[in-house]
């Protein structure tokens, strides 16, 4: 452990800070440094992108976040084609037996997180680091992080969960306008237990690999060899927004192999290892109708922007416009 007087822990100083390197974060970020303006993101997580996640277990390697993502804007379709052209997104499929969906399917190469290493690239981003406290601090924001550093910056956006962003504005006792407390507290998610499984051979699930379950505890099951994420069978399954809600607090294993049952029609073989995640803020079931929301806006406070799928809408294409709107209105304040 450094002698703090000796070795003081860093303080940074930049113009935006963004907490969250998930795809609103990054989103917005690139937008603002291609505008010129110094920019930093925090995430706590080990990986980027956020609900954009994988895992691997031994050989087999997963999605277990987000599946794919459709595009209908044509800024995000644009976005979208730049990834295919990059070489870390394709289209997956456009319908799957019984669901006849025009709208195609697009996947991350090699996995959903290619995407937002991609985004990442030239980004200044500090990582597996969490921001505990925010305060106002001279006219700016002052950010303390879990390792003692403090980042000090003149605007920032926030794009975490709005329960948790609620949870870090607490701690620096920052006052919401009543209206837009109003808002916040209106948004609510849905919780996700997933189950990374390792199959002993090939699954019986049908090309293109993914199908979701009517009245079942699995809303969702794919497999990432088909999906061409995995080089050995291995099956991603989504508990409903019911059964994970009911389950989130109990044994993950026990839970992880009830929904394993629950899908064994579709996994036509043994599963060798399994693990457990559970996604509290998986989905927004109840999303603001506006892109982003200015907190400060008609205060004293340095310019705060809330952003991520909590805003427009509740998917990928939503987080990604959303971190967009938040550095368009960010971006014309300073
Ligand atoms: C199981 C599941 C399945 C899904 N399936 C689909 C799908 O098929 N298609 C689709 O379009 N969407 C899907 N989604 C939704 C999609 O993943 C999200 O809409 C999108 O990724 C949200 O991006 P975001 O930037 O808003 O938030 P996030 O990705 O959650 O990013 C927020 C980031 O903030 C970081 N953070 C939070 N608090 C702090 C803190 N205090 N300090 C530092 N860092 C912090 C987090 O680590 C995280 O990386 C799915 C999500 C889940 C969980």
């Amino acid at each position: 452990m450094p002698d703090p007087k000796s070795n003081p822990p860093t303080h940074h100083s930049i113009d935006i800070l963004i907490i969250g390197a998930g795809l609103s974060g990054l989103s917005a970020a690139i937008d603002l440094q291609q505008a010129g303006h110094n920019v930093m993101l925090v995430d706590k997580g080990r990986g980027l992108g956020g609900r954009l996640a994988g895992r691997r277990i031994g050989e087999a390697s997963f999605d277990h976040g987000a599946q794919f993502m459709t595009a209908r804007a044509p800024r995000f379709q644009q976005t979208v084609a730049e990834w295919i052209e990059a070489g870390v997104a394709e289209e997956w499929y456009s319908s799957y037996p019984g669901h006849q969906n025009g709208h195609p399917r697009y996947r991350g190469v090699p996995t959903m997180t290619a995407i937002a290493k991609h985004l990442a690239t030239d980004l200044n981003i500090l990582r597996k680091v969490r921001v505990v406290e925010i305060a106002q601090d001279n006219n700016q924001w002052l950010a303390t992080l879990d390792n003692g550093e403090s980042i000090s910056a003149k605007s920032m956006i926030i794009t975490s969960p709005i329960p948790q962003t609620l949870d870090l504005l607490a701690t620096g006792n920052i006052q919401i306008p009543t209206d837009k407390l109003a808002r916040l507290q209106r948004i609510e998610y849905e919780a996700c237990i997933a189950v990374m499984a390792v199959l002993e051979s090939p699954s019986n699930i049908p090309a293109p690999g993914a199908t979701v379950i009517e009245d079942s505890p699995v809303a969702w099951i794919s497999d990432n060899q088909q999906k061409g994420v995995s080089k050995i069978p291995a099956v991603t399954i989504h508990g409903s927004g019911t059964f994970s809600a009911k389950y989130f607090d109990a044994d993950p294993m026990t839970v992880g192999q009830q929904l394993i049952d629950a899908a064994l029609p579709l996994l036509g073989s043994s599963v060798t290892q399994y693990q457990v995640h559970g996604w509290r803020y998986s989905k927004p079931t109840v999303v603001d109708p506006e892109s982003c929301m200015l907190l400060t806006e008609g205060t004293d406070l340095p310019p705060l922007a809330l952003a991520g799928d909590a805003f427009n809408g509740p998917k990928v294409e939503g987080a990604v416009s959303s971190g967009w709107a938040a550095a368009a209105v960010l971006g014309g304040l300073i």
